[in-house]
């Protein structure tokens, strides 16, 4: 079955067309057609971009001025490029939701109770949300044809224990806000978790492990037989982990501290929270992990402090979610600095031989990008890097749902 993946955001949609069935899955061989995108929708300067392997990228720069007329774009510049010989050979669009609030556990075809749903979630996620719902409805017209399937960032984290989930708030907030712990990147954990079984030849039951996500948003996650148990992100992506320009965990007192003093009002803290903390806020200079090591290589010390909170934030994460497992059989770097910074990754890992977590030099330095070990070999915990593809589980899930498959988490 083909399927084009969607990611809708504000100006742009990312797509990716993928061929699975059942038994592509079963041997990990399906297939990435074609992948593209469309960004500054809206505007005369729209940039169509369009790869189908081989052959070189085609880019294209017109006007286009809404999302129904560059997803039509999209899908005529694939059939242009040779990636389907019509149209109708797309059989189902899956779409990258980002949030699904308390109703969805799993992936869903859309349907008019679906999208109610979808909808009633738009407060708890009003950055992506509508976006997401937007993909859906520009989908329905240019391809009224097909079924679409949402799949969400926050379904894997449903499986968390109430006692994971529930802040020390007043429990009236948790009724009447659905004030709780979510979590996010629950499809890029899920993938890697299923990946690292694949690679072991391990059942779901067999492997507790700790999975992070260390992109422009990190989060880490804590996987007991197969089921996240507990998360760093919370009722929005802003908590955990310090992040390209989020600060993560944070006293909130000394949030009203900084508005008092400096007289800001709840979207000056809104913006400074979302864009200016984190990487980007410690060293004043970049939120992008390859300038801070280059700066800290030439003896920046902002940078050298910033790059220093991350990788702690992150053992002190895996230490507490060894405690949560009770025994941790692999631990997973994926995102953009996951899978490329190796010096992330032996000082996120320094110091925790005692936990049975190694990382070997000569193998870490050697996994830029790629799948692999890089914990010793013989090691009791498993330190792998894996490349996240959530296109493809969404692609996976979409088929599954489209054809009444369960599944799995
Ligand atoms: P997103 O969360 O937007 O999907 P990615 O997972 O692609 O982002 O991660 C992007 C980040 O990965 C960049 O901001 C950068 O910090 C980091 N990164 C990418 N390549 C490297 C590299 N070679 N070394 C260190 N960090 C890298």
């Amino acid at each position: 079955m083909k399927i084009l993946v969607l990611n809708c955001g504000s100006s742009s949609i990312k797509f990716q067309l993928i061929e699975t069935d059942v038994e592509m899955i079963e041997a990990d061989a399906d297939r990435t057609i074609a992948r593209g995108s469309v960004e500054r929708i809206g505007t005369d300067e729209a940039t169509l971009k369009v790869t189908v392997p081989p052959n070189p990228t085609r880019s294209t720069t017109e006007e286009i001025l809404d999302h129904q007329a560059a997803l039509a774009r999209a899908v005529a510049a694939l059939k242009e490029c040779h990636a389907v010989a019509d149209i109708a050979q797309i059989q189902a669009v899956g779409h990258r939701v980002v949030h699904g609030g308390e109703q969805f556990a799993a992936s869903v075809i859309i349907d008019d109770k679906v999208e109610e749903e979808i909808q009633n979630c738009v407060e708890l996620a009003p950055l992506h949300n509508p976006h997401n719902l937007r993909g859906y409805y520009v989908a329905r017209k240019v391809m009224p044809q097909v079924p679409q399937v949402a799949v969400f960032d926050t379904a894997f984290h449903q499986s968390m224990p109430a006692r994971a989930y529930i802040y020390g708030l007043p429990y009236s907030y948790y009724r009447r806000y659905h004030i709780r712990r979510y979590g996010f990147h629950g499809t890029s954990h899920r993938y890697v978790a299923y990946r690292y079984r694949k690679i072991f030849g391990l059942e779901r039951e067999e492997a507790n492990l700790i999975t992070a996500h260390l992109g422009n948003g990190c989060s880490i996650t804590a996987i007991e037989k197969g089921r996240s148990i507990d998360t760093s992100m919370g009722f929005t992506p802003q908590e955990g982990l310090l992040m390209g320009t989020r600060c993560g965990d944070i006293d909130p007192a000394a949030l009203f501290y900084i508005m008092s003093k400096d007289e800001l009002t709840l979207h000056d803290m809104s913006t400074l929270l979302n864009k200016f903390c984190g990487l980007y806020g410690i060293s004043g200079e970049s939120n992008d992990m390859r300038d801070l090591m280059a700066a800290s290589a030439r003896g920046d010390e902002q940078a050298k402090l910033a790059i220093n909170v991350f990788c702690y934030r992150i053992k002190k994460y895996i230490g507490g979610y060894s405690a949560a497992l009770g025994r941790v059989d692999g631990l997973v770097f994926t995102g953009g600095i996951g899978e490329n910074a190796p010096a992330v990754r032996a000082l996120a890992c320094e110091g925790m031989e005692e936990l049975g977590i190694q990382v070997d030099a000569d193998r870490n330095a050697a996994t830029l990008g790629k799948e692999g070990e890089i914990s010793p070999q013989g090691s009791r915990i498993k330190v792998m890097v894996i490349p996240t593809n959530e296109e493809l589980l969404i692609a996976r899930d979409t088929f599954r749902a489209v054809r009444g498959l369960p599944n799995p988490h």
